[in-house]
């Protein structure tokens, strides 16, 4: 099992650590600050240094309990000391992408009673998400991309914290987000909570507080069937 220092701590941009495995599909860490895909936020690009080489990770991806650093070129040997980095810039990026994503899972729970079936992020920061809703239109985009920025801007704390799986299966915020589909083997529950928002068991790398994601728009509303509706959002200075 590799130590997920992201886990903990999301602003952890680089760390020291030993290669435990090297297999076809990358290198294995005793811990790490790279962020594997999963929860639809990508996973990590960035690099490794160690005596003597250096590799570029592509990606990063999950294997079990063991997180995979997907590299273009050499690798380094097990048992060597690497320090592996970030590129931060792309991340953080990310990190704004999923909080906006939490918050406007939350502004629509709150307005429309909506639940969300799904979404998807980018490193570009686009994203879309799917909600179970009757209706809605572009009208109703605009209302919600105002709401929406209207409480990002009141700069609202994201705690993390781990709950144990008892606690977290009797939360109603959490109930409400299916916490008891989670695999019986997870306790403790890792929880996002921005404050007065939105809370829910979640894996990804969030920011600190709201006002760092900044202005979102929302770009596109899509019917794609009865109660299913998609909305296309956009952090506005990503570039
Ligand atoms: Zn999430």
């Amino acid at each position: 099992m590799t130590d997920q220092l992201f886990a903990e701590d999301a602003y952890l941009t680089s760390c020291e650590a030993t290669v435990v495995d090297v297999r076809d599909e990358g290198v294995i860490l005793d811990r790490t600050v790279f962020y594997a895909r999963s929860g639809g936020q990508p996973g990590d690009t960035g690099i490794l240094r160690w005596e003597g080489g250096q590799a570029r990770v592509v990606d990063t991806a999950k294997i079990g309990g063991d997180i995979v650093h997907q590299l273009d070129g050499d690798a380094p040997l097990v048992g060597h000391s690497v320090t592996a980095e970030i590129d931060w810039g792309r991340r953080h990026l990310l990190m704004r992408t999923h909080t906006a994503l939490h918050a406007l899972s939350g502004v629509i729970f709150t307005e429309y009673g909506a639940k969300v079936t799904g979404g998807n992020m980018d490193d570009t920061g686009s994203a879309r998400m799917d909600f179970e809703l009757e209706g809605m239109n572009a009208e109703m985009g605009q209302s919600i991309e105002a709401k929406l920025n209207e409480e990002l801007g009141k700069d609202r704390p994201v705690h993390v914290s781990f709950l144990p799986r008892g606690e977290a299966l009797s939360d109603p915020d959490l109930i409400r987000t299916k916490v008891s589909l989670i695999p019986e083997n997870v306790d403790p529950i890792r929880v996002i909570d921005i404050e007065g928002i939105d809370k829910q068991a979640d894996g990804g790398t969030h920011v600190r507080s709201t006002a760092e994601v900044g202005i979102v728009r929302v770009v596109k509303t899509e019917n794609k069937g009865k109660a299913f509706k998609r909305m296309r959002i956009q952090i506005e200075d990503a570039d």
